[in-house]
C-alpha cells in the first residue's frame, strides 16, 4: 500500500506563521501527524509526499531551497518518508524527487518523459495536459511507478481542490488532510 499526502496545510504550516513557507526550517508538523505517519509506518504502509512549489516559478524561493524546505520537512518526523516529489513550474513539465537523506534527481521533464511514463500507464497523453502539476495527476503517477504501486493500493490525502482533482484524475480514493489528522493515528488506512 502507498499513501501519498500532500506537505503544506496537510503535514505542516509555517512555524513563521506567516502564509508561505518562508524558508526551509519553517516549517511544523500539525497537530496528529506525527501520531498518524507513525501508525502508518507500524502497518508497513509506504509514504511519499506530492508538493507543489510554484513558489518557485513565481520567484519566492530557489530550486535548492524547495530542496532543502522537502528534506527539512521530512526529517520532522524521521524514518517515514520514503521520498518527496515536487513540480517547480507553473506548466507541470518537471517532477523532482528528494529523497529525506538528501539525494536528489529530476525524474522527468517535459513532454518526452512524460509521454513515456503516459505510455506504461497506458494513459492518454490527451487526458493530461499540463501533467505533474496537480490538479494534473503527473507526480502520483511518478510516485507509484516508483513504488511500483497501482491505484487500488492508495490513497492520496491533500487540504485542496486541486489535490481531490489530482487523485480523482489518477483514480486514487482521496482523503481530506483535516479527517486524516484526526483519525489517522487510530486507524489503518
Ligand atoms: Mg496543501
Amino acid at each position: 500500500m502507498l499513501l501519498i499526502l500532500d506537505k503544506d496545510g496537510t503535514l505542516v504550516t509555517p512555524k513563521s506563521g506567516k502564509k508561505f513557507v518562508q524558508y526551509p526550517q519553517d516549517q511544523m508538523l500539525l497537530p496528529g501527524v506525527e501520531e498518524g505517519l507513525l501508525k502508518t509506518l507500524d502497518f508497513g504502509i509506504e509514504m511519499v509526499i506530492a508538493s507543489n512549489q510554484g513558489g518557485i516559478a513565481m520567484g519566492y524561493k530557489t530550486e535548492a531551497q524547495a530542496i532543502e524546505e522537502m528534506i527539512f520537512c521530512m526529517n520532522l518526523c524521521p524514518s517515514t518518508f520514503r521520498f518527496a516529489l515536487f513540480c517547480p513550474d507553473m506548466d507541470g513539465d518537471q517532477c523532482i524527487l528528494v529523497t529525506p537523506t538528501g539525494s536528489f534527481e529530476p525524474i522527468g521533464k517535459g513532454t518526452k518523459d512524460a509521454s513515456l511514463m503516459l505510455d506504461e500507464l497506458g494513459v492518454n497523453p490527451d487526458d493530461v495536459p499540463s501533467f505533474y502539476r496537480k490538479p494534473e495527476p503527473g507526480m502520483l503517477y511518478a510516485a507509484m511507478l516508483k513504488i511500483g504501486a497501482t491505484p487500488e493500493e492508495c490513497l492520496f490525502v491533500g487540504d485542496r481542490e486541486e489535490d481531490e482533482q489530482a487523485a480523482e484524475a489518477a483514480g486514487i480514493e482521496f482523503q481530506a488532510a483535516s479527517y486524516w489528522r484526526e483519525h489517522a493515528a487510530h486507524t489503518c488506512l
